[in-house]
């Protein structure tokens, strides 16, 4: 172990804009189903979401149909996202997210392919990160009406951290049917 590693033994990336410890900041997480009942493997990572240590889950958004990106021969994804606020650095805030994919039983099958939950950090406050494991804002965000679209129902002011506004993105953004459904 570095001096960068935590007492949770991994690395955290370098970023800009340095969080305080306990420095609180708000987060928006993009949520992605098409396997094992999706409405539903989105109510539990919700869930699961309002019960993560140092997070408290402030809103979510409606759940949305949408074509699949990558491989077509997969069902439609059920997407959606939350905003939660923490004190956990991005890494950590990874960490815990991968283990709700896990314990939602996601496996890994191809690149862009179907998964019973994909749990992806798009926006840390207002900082950018590239790291290895780590790149924040979510390298496709801008790429995706079914990321953009859920994102704008929660703050429909929301930049990225260059200034970009998101409505402006969504209006050039792929067009991947999104439709908004019952939850
Ligand atoms: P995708 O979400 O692009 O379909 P995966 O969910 O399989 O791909 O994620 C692959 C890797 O992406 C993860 O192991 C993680 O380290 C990395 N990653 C990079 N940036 C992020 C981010 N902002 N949120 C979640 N994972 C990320
Ligand atoms: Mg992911």
């Amino acid at each position: 172990m570095t001096e960068n590693a935590n007492t949770l033994g991994f690395e955290e990336p370098a970023f800009e804009g340095q969080l305080f410890e306990g420095q609180e900041a708000e987060v928006f997480i993009g949520l992605g189903s098409n396997l094992n009942a999706p409405k539903k493997q989105l109510d539990q990572a919700i869930k699961s979401l309002s019960q993560l240590p140092s997070c408290t889950l402030t809103a979510h958004s409606s759940y949305y149909s949408s074509k699949p990106v990558g491989p077509q021969d997969q069902p439609n994804f059920v997407n959606a996202a939350a905003l939660i606020k923490t004190t956990l650095s991005p890494i950590a805030l990874l960490k815990h997210l991968q283990a709700i994919e896990l314990n939602q039983g996601r496996v890994k099958k191809r690149h862009w392919g179907e998964r019973s939950i994909d749990l992806d950090i798009l926006l840390y406050g207002d900082r950018s990160i590239d790291s290895e494991d780590l790149i924040i804002p979510h390298k496709e965000l801008k790429n995706r009406d079914f990321v953009l679209q859920p994102l704008l129902e929660l703050d429909e002011n929301l930049e990225l951290p260059d200034g970009a506004s998101l409505r402006s993105l969504l209006a050039i953004c792929p067009d991947n049917q999104l439709q908004r459904i019952e939850s």
